[in-house]
Order: structure tokens, then sequence, then C-alpha cells
């Protein structure tokens, strides 16, 4: 794939403020496309199909998959989704830089693909802070949260495989970093080791006391 863009892959796990980051980013930096993802799951009150997602069934998203339509997909909760292999390339070539908000299965595939790439990781301040996001939501029932707390366990231990550790505690200055970090295409990396592993340590701790 010839190309002059640059891909900007954000993963975190649900509830790290992602998505909201990733929103706020493309309202302030020119030249930055979001790239709509497909998915089976059904859409939330307020998702708009094309802009949000496009929301397809299971059956297209398996002729999609045999027609070599993806960059990358995976299985998310249960459901697929997945980033077309078609506007990430024209995009590119037109030479604008795309935002990629996926899962960290995603993130593993497109840094086999020899893109030209940056990838983010966003983490949650503490699991107190990721629990009570998730509440304030208002999307999930208990059983789900629970869920979604000990695969974000699992998923923050990824961090180490991305360029750049966010943690996303004040979104203002969390977006100052996702700026500078798109504007000046920072390769340095900026992991946060000790801080991150901290989070993970509570994570923990929490875990054996709370469930
Ligand atoms: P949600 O259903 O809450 O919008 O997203 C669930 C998870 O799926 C999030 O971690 C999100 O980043 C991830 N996701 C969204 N689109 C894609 C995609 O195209 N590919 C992959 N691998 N993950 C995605």
């Amino acid at each position: 794939m010839s190309n002059s863009g640059k891909l900007i892959v954000v993963s975190g796990p649900s509830g790290s403020g992602k998505t909201s980051l990733v929103e706020a980013v493309l309202m302030e930096v020119s030249n930055l496309k979001f790239s709509v993802s497909h998915t089976t799951r059904k859409p939330r009150l307020g998702e708009i199909n094309g802009k949000d997602y496009f929301f397809i069934n299971e059956a297209k998203f398996k002729k999609m998959v045999r027609e070599d339509c993806f960059l990358e997909h995976a299985q998310v909760y249960g459901h697929y989704y997945g980033t077309t292999k078609e506007f990430i390339v024209s995009e590119l070539a037109s030479g604008h830089n795309v935002i990629l908000d996926i899962d960290v299965q995603g993130a593993a595939q497109v840094s086999s693909c020899k893109l030209d790439s940056l990838f983010v990781f966003v983490v949650p301040p503490s699991l107190r802070e990721l629990r009570s996001r998730l509440e304030k939501r208002g999307l999930d029932d208990d059983s789900v949260i629970c869920e979604r707390l000990s695969i974000a366990h699992e998923e923050i231990q990824c961090y180490k495989h991305y360029h750049c550790v966010i943690i996303n505690n004040k979104i203002k200055e969390s977006l100052n970093e996702l700026k500078s970090i798109i504007m000046t295409g920072c390769y340095r990396v900026k992991r946060r080791n000790k801080q991150v592993e901290q989070i993970i340590e509570n994570f923990k701790e929490k875990f054996l006391n709370d469930y």
C-alpha cells in the first residue's frame, strides 16, 4: 500500500474515555479523518449509521471478511468490528492522517501491516474511576460492568506495545497531549511504565477485595 498520511491508532479499555478524546481531537486537528468502523452490534441511542459506525448484520460482515475488505477485524464483547481497507488507503494516499478507535486485537493486526502508524493507548487513572465512568454511562448492568472491568484489567497489560500512553485523568490535558502527539508525529516512547504498573497493581488489589 503506498501512502503519505499517517495512521493514528487509539486503543484503551471501555470507559477509559478514548472515544470522547478521539471526537474532541477531530474537532481541533486539521487534516485528520475518522475511520468509521463496521460492526454487527446494534446502534445505541443517538448513534448514527455512517457516522459512529456502519451497522451491518453478521452475514454481511462475514461476506466482507471473505472478500478481504478489512485492514483488521476482531470480535469484541461478542460483536464483530472491522476497519475497511478502502477508506484507509484512499485517505492516506490523499495525504490525510486517519485516526482509528479500535481494540487491542485490531491494533496488533494494524501493527503488522507496515503502514506509517502511531499507536496511542488510553488508560483510566484508576479502577475506581473506571467503574464510576461505566456506571455513569448507564449502558450496562452490574454484571456487564464487572465483566468490562475484568477485560479492562487484561487489556491494560497491552500498553507496552504502544508508542505512547495517555493517563486520562482530565480530558482537557489528555486532549492537549493527544494533539501534540499527532501534530509532532511523536515516536518518542512515552509509556509511563511506572504509573501504569501502579494502576494495574491497584486493579489487582481491588479485584481481590471487591469481587
Ligand atoms: P463500542 O461497541 O463500545 O463502541 O466499542 C467496543 C470496542 O470495540 C471498543 O474498544 C472499540 O475501540 C472497539 N472497536 C470499534 N471499532 C473497531 C474496529 O473497527 N476494529 C476493532 N478491532 N475494534 C473496534
